[in-house]
């Protein structure tokens, strides 16, 4: 066990993290840290791992010094509350404080360490954006005393800092911004759109659209995420990013809801509700950079993805 490569994943309970802790344990040089607060998780999603050698399970939250007793050799910083159910409200600074604190703490570690390091960020950095699709080189549009700021500020100052540990410090990190990925180890709680719909209509409720449902995402199944983000840890020294990883397939949050009607209860009803305040109106991925960078487009049609989610969420709800 002495020339395993020690990776750490913070927020390794989450529903990426977990994802991505799976995937990265079948490779057999690989010894995993996953670091976790549980604030919005628990160790279900890792319960099959835990037992493995491999693996090792550690409770901390990154708002606090971060101490590993091994030597790391590359870090995915993905600890933060993701849907603006969990970000938002009471857990506003707290927010923040993991994206911005988290950052340093992490960041330090990967000093230390000097381990390759990468940030998980976010399309929310680019805001109600006035530019569609949206590159990388789009600054955003981002209103920084609305209710979302504490994750789209957290994020965006989260950038900052790691391009300056760069720039001082010569570290190498990769940041990646997410687009809205779906999938298998989503909470049933999580509060966003898909696994709400596919919850709610397995339960024979109505789909709540907010909004008139006109607003678009662009959803990418889980797995492909997984592959761009262990082909980002895995591109030359000198590349950081930002790159975009999403599905660039954009749809209605209309077509969504119907389109899980008729997979799961076409008897059920579509209600309409209020629009979150700065839920941004159209939101797709330019994904030329990782097509280019990391020679990686999604492959999981929105259709076979919406299949595998639900077989995922009627075992669950079981
Ligand atoms: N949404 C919805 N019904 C729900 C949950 C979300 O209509 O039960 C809408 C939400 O207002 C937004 C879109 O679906 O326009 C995606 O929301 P989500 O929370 O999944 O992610 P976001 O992209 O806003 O971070």
């Amino acid at each position: 066990m002495n020339n395993l490569k020690n990776i750490l994943i913070t927020g390794g309970c989450g529903f990426i993290g977990s994802n991505l802790c799976k995937k990265l344990i079948q490779d057999e040089n690989n010894f995993i840290i996953c670091l976790d607060s549980n604030f919005t998780s628990s160790t279900d999603n890792i319960s099959n791992l835990i037992n493995n050698p491999r693996f090792k399970f550690v409770k901390h939250d990154i708002i606090e010094p971060i101490e590993i007793n091994k030597k790391i050799d590359e870090i995915y910083n993905l600890a933060c509350p993701a849907s603006p159910k969990k970000y938002q409200g009471k857990n506003a600074i707290y927010t923040t404080k993991t994206c911005v604190f988290g950052a340093i703490n992490i960041l330090e570690l990967a000093k230390k360490n000097n381990a390759k390091i990468l940030q998980s960020s976010t399309s929310e950095i680019y805001g109600d954006s006035r530019e569609h699709p949206q590159k990388e080189n789009y600054f955003g549009n981002v209103n920084p005393i609305g209710p979302r700021a504490c994750y789209d500020e957290g994020k965006r100052c989260a950038e900052s800092l790691f391009f300056d540990y760069k720039r001082i410090y010569n570290l190498e990190v990769k940041i990646v911004r997410i687009f809205n990925t779906y999938g298998p180890l989503m909470d049933i709680e999580d509060g966003r759109v898909i696994s709400n719909f596919i919850c709610q209509a397995l339960k024979g409720n109505n789909l709540t659209v907010y909004g008139d449902g006109s607003q678009t995402r662009s959803f990418c199944y889980i797995d492909d995420l997984i592959d761009a983000l262990i082909k980002t840890m895995n591109t030359k020294k000198e590349f950081s990013g930002p790159i975009n990883l999403g599905n660039p397939i954009e749809y209605t949050i209309n077509e969504i809801a119907e389109s899980i009607k008729n997979k799961i209860n076409n008897k059920i009803n579509i209600i309409y509700m209020p629009l979150p305040v700065d839920d941004p109106h159209k939101r797709k991925p330019d994904i030329s950079l990782a097509k280019k960078e990391l020679n990686w487009k999604p492959k999981i049609s929105l259709d076979k993805g919406l299949d595998l989610t639900i077989s995922y969420f009627k075992n669950k709800l079981n």
